[in-house]
């Protein structure tokens, strides 16, 4: 007769959510003893000395089929593309540029060779972009489309931002518009559903009017381009982060690690013009597409008010000011377009919690 076993304790993932489970997984690993790690699992991506003065910069990401692109509507030459953008995206927001790249696929049988030339097309794209090379990787079966990115990036180590460097009085800006990227999921979704309805053969996507902001969710660029300005400019942020899954987590995460407070106004929030007609279209508020949408993969920076003369001669879209960095007892607050001023919860989309799929987990 089988013994009987005694019931283990069971938390399901969704009771402690992806920010929870993270910080349970760091406790199993516990504190590193090694000194030459300068940011390990609380930032964008890991930092290490490699030398006196430079350091490494490593950060991994992967995406799921059905959880993070659908490949219905998800062209493999753009989910190359980006898979390796929001691994770039990390490698900047800690002020560090992308250097090499492996890339790990796990295939369902079905997947045609060609299938992953072009997603090797997107790949090789991304990587002329960014001045990167693929060095590497693996390829196995899967039962979904899996891909998996790391990429290494240098620095100097004094010019390392993180996000815990954040202070009163400082202003808090963002390198461009917001909510774009979920408002080109809205419309991909809206589509695929018309398909499933209508049928293949009197199928007409209705896909022009929302063109950009469909761009922003298939190919989102990584904001390399504000980094450089930035050196060329002799300006390095108090803290910084790229924002993955909505302003409001990312304001958040920059305050909680910076042991500061936040005021954010709402109308001072960039939005594209087809980011407002596609909220108009699906009767939603664009401020929720631009606060939690998620996948924008723009920057979000704190510094001295003074420091913004510095960028006095860049276009007027390189960056906008949404609030500013205030003591910590002050709390994280959003002034709303109707003049209330309420506290600014995360929200973000969360892939353990029930809801809309969107969004990369990790950092
Ligand atoms: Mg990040």
């Amino acid at each position: 007769m089988p013994q009987q076993q005694e019931q283990q304790p069971y938390t399901p993932i969704k009771d402690i959510g992806e920010f929870g489970l993270i910080g349970h997984l760091r406790g199993v690993l516990g504190e590193s003893e090694d000194d030459s790690i300068l940011a390990g699992i609380s930032d964008d991506a890991a930092v290490y000395r490699i030398d006196d003065e430079r350091v490494h910069v490593l950060t991994t990401d992967a995406m799921i089929e059905g959880i993070h692109f659908d490949r219905t509507f998800m062209p493999m030459e753009h989910l190359g593309f980006k898979a390796i953008s929001i691994n770039v995206s990390d490698i900047v927001a800690m002020n560090a540029t992308p250097r090499y790249a492996t890339v790990t696929l796990g295939v369902p049988q079905q997947v045609p060779v060609e299938a992953l030339g072009q997603l090797y097309e997107g790949i090789k794209q991304a990587c002329r972009a960014y001045g990167m090379t693929v060095v590497g990787g693996d390829t196995t079966a899967a039962h979904q489309f899996t891909i998996s990115v790391s990429v290494v990036g240098e620095a100097q180590e004094d010019a390392i931002v993180y996000r815990r460097g954040a202070q009163p009085g400082d202003v808090l800006c963002v390198t461009g518009d917001l909510g774009a990227s979920f408002a080109g999921l809205k419309a991909l979704v809206e589509n695929r559903e018309r398909l499933d309805e209508e049928g293949e053969e009197s199928f007409q996507p209705n896909l022009d009017r929302f063109s950009y902001v469909i761009q922003r969710h298939l190919a989102p660029p990584a904001q390399l381009k504000a980094i450089r300005d930035w050196a060329e400019h002799d300006l390095k942020p108090h803290a910084l982060i790229d924002i993955s899954d909505g302003l409001a987590s990312e304001v958040n995460h920059i305050c909680e690690a910076s042991g500061v407070g936040a005021l954010v106004h709402e109308a001072k929030l960039p939005l594209a013009q087809e980011t407002m007609d596609a909220a108009q279209h699906f009767g939603e508020e664009v401020d929720v597409y631009a606060l939690f949408g998620g996948e924008d993969y723009e920057l979000l920076f704190a510094l001295p008010e003074e420091e913004l003369d510095k960028l006095s001669d860049l276009p007027s879209d390189a960056f906008f000011v949404v609030g500013r960095v205030t003591e910590k007892d002050e709390g994280v607050l959003i002034e709303q377009s109707s003049g209330e001023t309420v506290p600014l919860r995360p929200g973000g989309f969360d892939h353990f919690q029930p809801g809309e799929a969107n969004g990369g987990l990790g950092a």
